[in-house]
């Protein structure tokens, strides 16, 4: 079977998005998503983001489409770009055979 691209997870999210029938947290208040504050605001924004991403009836597959695409922007599924990278990084290494 195919393994899914990031434009089959990304129609897996608007399809999620319009089954649930109700705005996401990011569409209320993208500000917070996609923060152009400086330091510690920008931080604040960050996690506030990340908070509202665990009430999100779609943050599954919002972050792995966001994994799959390597969105370089923005809070998604709860990830921002360093814990998306730091995922994607670990998964490249080799298991270890014990
Ligand atoms: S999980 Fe995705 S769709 Fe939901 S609020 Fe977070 S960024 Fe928005």
């Amino acid at each position: 079977m195919r393994e899914l691209d990031a434009g089959d997870l990304y129609r897996e999210l608007a399809t999620a998005i319009i089954q649930s029938d109700q705005p996401t947290p990011c569409e209320e208040a993208p500000e917070l998503f996609y923060s152009e504050a400086i330091g510690y605001q920008n931080a604040l924004d960050t996690m506030r983001a990340k908070q509202l991403c665990r009430f999100c009836l779609v943050s599954k597959q919002c972050a792995a489409y966001a994994l799959k695409a390597e969105e370089p922007f923005g809070v998604w599924g709860g990830l921002d770009v360093y814990d998306r990278r730091a995922l994607l990084r670990s998964s490249d290494q080799p298991h270890q055979v014990q």
